[in-house]
């Protein structure tokens, strides 16, 4: 796609992001974080506007655009400050079913999702294994009927409780039978209510709807049709998933710096302690313009690895790439309109201290900035790992 291109389609999703930002805006989504309530509103607003099918193929009845199109409603929901992150989630683990599942899994579960009537949360991290996700202990055991008995732990799950189904990640090989440690990973796709499936909600607060959840799996049942792709082979499904992910959470990081930075020229233009105004001070608007300027090439890259990505090329080493600079741009965007606000950033009716905890997460998870780096060092430098 040429650049003028990718600049119509992000010009018209912008547009179709209006038509929800213009009616549920971020007072909605600060009063629902506060009240633990789910956005409901705010998702089926833009399942109204076609957002929930940016992204998935005409030919399975969505709207196309790719992972440009998902990145561009990403950042712009973003950036009006409701960020949503089960329509992250839903368009990342889709891509996993569109990717290995079957025709009937498209129909079952990707086709529904595009009006939002299906949404997913993504079942990964467990709380030994962390970051090395390789060495998850959830096991996913075939039986002689072809079902899987599943037994496990997961933790962090975001909206677990508000997503109807989950995409889970499992072994179905453990650790020690296998030669190379991605080997015997599988893909599942299951209700949230299928029996022996329970859940707690964690205490963690990032300023979101949004909650988190420990998950636990008690011989829990699974037909053969929840197997997404080949059994033992999910770690390729998952990276297609993981590839566009990072490019989405990059975009999404983008809309929170922008907006951090749009908030703090403003304030900068009219605050005046000493008669002039704050923004005329070059320690005040240096960060502000060195923030705007990392902004600015964290886009380019976050467009192009998409760029890449939907004309089926190694998406890989630009979506990392991406997913590092935007999030540390948009960190130190957040931070300079920190500074720029005085005492006043931490008055939660400023909204800006209230920025802080998601944009700090961002370089933690999905994925955080040293795996990424890591994955820089191998892959495009070509040094040894370490660990
Ligand atoms: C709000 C929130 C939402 C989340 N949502 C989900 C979800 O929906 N689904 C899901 O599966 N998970 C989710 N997570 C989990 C998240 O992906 C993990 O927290 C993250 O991947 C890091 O794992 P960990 O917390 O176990 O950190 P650890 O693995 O304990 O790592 C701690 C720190 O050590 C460093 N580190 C670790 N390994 C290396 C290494 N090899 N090289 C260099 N440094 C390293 C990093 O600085 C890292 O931050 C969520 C977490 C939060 C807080």
């Amino acid at each position: 796609m040429a650049s003028d291109d990718v600049e119509d389609l992000i010009g018209s999703v912008r547009t179709a992001v209006e038509g929800v930002t213009g009616r549920w805006d971020r007072d909605y989504y600060r009063e629902k974080t506060r009240t633990g309530d789910a956005p409901v509103e705010m998702y089926a607003a833009m399942a109204e506007q076609g957002l929930f099918a940016l992204g998935v193929p005409e030919e399975h009845g969505g709207a196309g655009g790719g992972l440009v199109a998902t990145a561009a409603a990403m950042e712009a929901m973003s950036e009006a400050g409701m960020p949503p992150l089960l329509f992250s989630l839903t368009s990342f683990a889709r891509q996993a079913i569109l990717h290995s599942g079957s025709s009937q899994q498209v129909t079952d579960h990707v086709v529904p999702s595009l009006t939002a009537e299906r949404t997913f949360s993504f079942a990964m991290t467990e709380p030994e294994a962390g970051t090395n996700s390789f060495a998850m202990r959830t096991r996913a055991d075939r039986q002689a009927d072809g079902s899987y008995r599943v037994n496990g732990q997961k933790v962090f799950i975001s909206g677990a409780d508000q997503a109807d189904h989950m995409l889970l990640v499992a072994r179905t090989t453990p650790a020690e039978s296998v030669e190379r440690k991605a080997d015997g990973i599988s893909l599942f796709v299951l209700p949230r209510d299928t029996a022996g499936v329970s859940m707690d909600r964690m205490a963690i607060d990032w300023k979101a709807p949004e909650k988190q959840f420990s998950v636990w799996f008690d011989d829990v049942l699974l037909p053969p049709e929840a197997l997404v792709g080949e059994e033992g082979k999910g770690v390729a499904a998952m990276f297609q998933s993981l590839n566009s992910e990072r490019v989405v959470i990059a975009a999404w990081t983008l809309g929170l710096g922008t907006r951090a930075v749009a908030k703090a020229v403003a304030y900068a233009r009219e605050r005046a302690p000493w008669g002039a105004p704050i923004g005329s001070y070059q320690s005040v608007a240096h960060p502000l313009a060195r923030a705007k300027a990392q902004l600015v090439a964290a886009r380019l890259v976050t467009y192009e690895a998409a760029r890449v990505f939907d004309a089926g090329g190694q998406a890989g080493d630009l979506s990392n790439v991406a997913k590092y600079l935007a999030s540390e741009a948009s960190y130190a965007a957040v931070d300079a309109a920190l500074q720029a606000h005085g005492g006043s950033a931490f008055d939660e009716d400023s909204d800006i201290v209230t920025l802080w905890p998601m944009i700090r997460l961002l370089r933690i998870a999905p994925l955080n900035n040293e795996m990424v780096l890591n994955y820089i060092a191998e892959h495009i430098l070509g040094l040894p790992r370490s660990y």
